[in-house]
């Protein structure tokens, strides 16, 4: 069988249409996103490349113009990729393929035929190679499972443009035949794009709507007031650190914050104040916190952190350390002498202590802490035994 290519190419015209349509009612439906846009508009672009070349392959003028218009597709997917994971984007790379294709067809003489054509595969290789790098390597958002087909998709698209593009063009000699490679290397290039048009809409939408959910399962885990994770969150992925703690048989501790004095900072200083300084309290704890620590707000001016892989000696002295780090940062708020301080209290888990348990036992200490004059750390009194490390430290 051997398939007509201006036909493909018309039928490839309104698959890119009705492609951009799809997405179009995913974006209304799912989010709105400028990088999906982008997608889209690909999309119409290869629709009119596609139809100008189908009908105007032999026009001097359509076909060459034609290639420009195919050029922004591999473009625009490149600059959707990388606006769609948080990176930016520059026009004169934007513009570079479609000004060196545009280039390449004013400086190819009338009798030769594909130097714009091999241009158009060579860069639309160049920007689809790198979409599928960013889509795969660069995921702003590493759990949204399509990213995977997409990137190879990209990838797939990007070589077979440049392979099946110098086949076609590169030996060719203006009005021949086409050879029956060329005639297959139209067809597979014809019957890929076809592919990559429909995967392409199909992943498109899913990372759209994995993506909305994994922001509306981040919302619901996330303190509105610090971004840092709420109550529920972080007893829910405590759990966990503590178990894979104890497979791993690694130190853990516990520690739970309560700021000083709270209801008087919000009584001088007004409510705003009081939000500023839970909220200066969680940067300070961002800061000097490792990675695969957990910390979370467990109540209203109350915090917890879960520290694997700290010993008792080691949790006591991270908890000092965030004392003092809100201490110096909270001196002055707004304007406002405020000198801000927290207590908190420091627990290590039992054989089969539970994550309650354990938070409990460091409430304890804190409250302790409180009792013993506020500003300080103090070790819970189960772990006190075991160490010569407890910490009371006043400002
Ligand atoms: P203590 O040192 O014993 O902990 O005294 P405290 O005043 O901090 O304790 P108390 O439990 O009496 O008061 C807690 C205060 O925290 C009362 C409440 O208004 C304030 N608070 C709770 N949530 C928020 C919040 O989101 N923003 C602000 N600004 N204040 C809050
Ligand atoms: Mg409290
Ligand atoms: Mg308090």
């Amino acid at each position: 069988m051997v398939l007509d290519m201006i036909t493909m190419m018309v039928m490839g015209s309104f698959l890119a249409m009705a492609s951009g349509t799809l997405l179009i009612v995913a974006q209304v439906q799912y989010a709105r996103k400028f990088a999906v846009s982008l997608w889209i508009a690909s999309d119409f672009v290869l629709a009119a490349g596609l139809m100008s070349l189908a009908l105007g392959a032999e026009h001097d003028v359509v076909r060459p113009g034609a290639y420009v218009f195919l050029t922004f597709h591999p473009a625009l997917i490149w600059a959707s990729t990388r606006l769609g994971n948080g990176q930016p984007i520059s026009l004169p790379i934007l513009f570079a393929g479609p000004v060196a294709v545009a280039a390449a067809a004013m400086l190819e003489p009338a009798t030769s035929v594909g130097a714009s054509a091999i241009t158009h595969g060579m860069f639309g290789c160049a920007y689809l190679l790198s979409a599928a790098f960013t889509t795969i390597f660069r995921a702003e958002e590493p759990r949204l499972g399509s990213r995977w087909p997409l990137g190879i998709l990209c990838a797939v698209h990007g070589v077979t443009l440049a392979a099946t593009l110098t086949i076609l063009n590169a030996t060719a000699e203006a009005g021949a035949a086409p050879s029956p490679l060329m005639q297959i290397a139209g067809e597979f290039l014809s019957l890929e794009t076809f592919v990559f048009l429909l995967g392409g809409t199909i992943f498109v939408a899913a990372i759209t709507r994995e993506s909305r959910e994994q922001q509306m399962k981040n919302k619901a885990e996330t303190d509105g007031l610090t971004g840092t994770l709420n109550r529920r969150a972080f007893l829910e992925k405590g759990e966990r650190l503590l178990e894979r703690c104890r497979v791993d048989r690694a130190p853990c501790s516990a520690i739970v914050f309560d700021l000083d004095h709270f209801k008087a900072v919000n009584d001088t200083h007004g409510h705003g104040v009081g939000d500023a300084v839970l909220e200066i309290f969680t940067e300070v704890s961002r800061k000097s916190l490792r990675p695969n620590d957990l910390f979370g707000r467990i109540g209203g001016e109350e915090f917890a952190a879960i520290l694997p892989g700290a010993d008792l000696a080691a949790g006591l002295a991270m908890a000092d350390r965030l004392r003092l780090g809100l201490r110096e940062a909270a001196v002055m708020v707004r304007g406002r002498a405020v000198r801000a301080t927290l207590s908190a209290g420091v627990s290590t888990p039992g054989p089969d202590e539970t994550l309650e348990d354990l938070l409990r036992r460091a409430d304890e200490a804190l409250y302790e802490a409180k009792a013993a004059g506020r500003n300080r750390v103090l070790p819970a009194s189960g772990d006190r035994a075991g160490t010569s490390a407890s910490v009371v430290r006043i400002a």
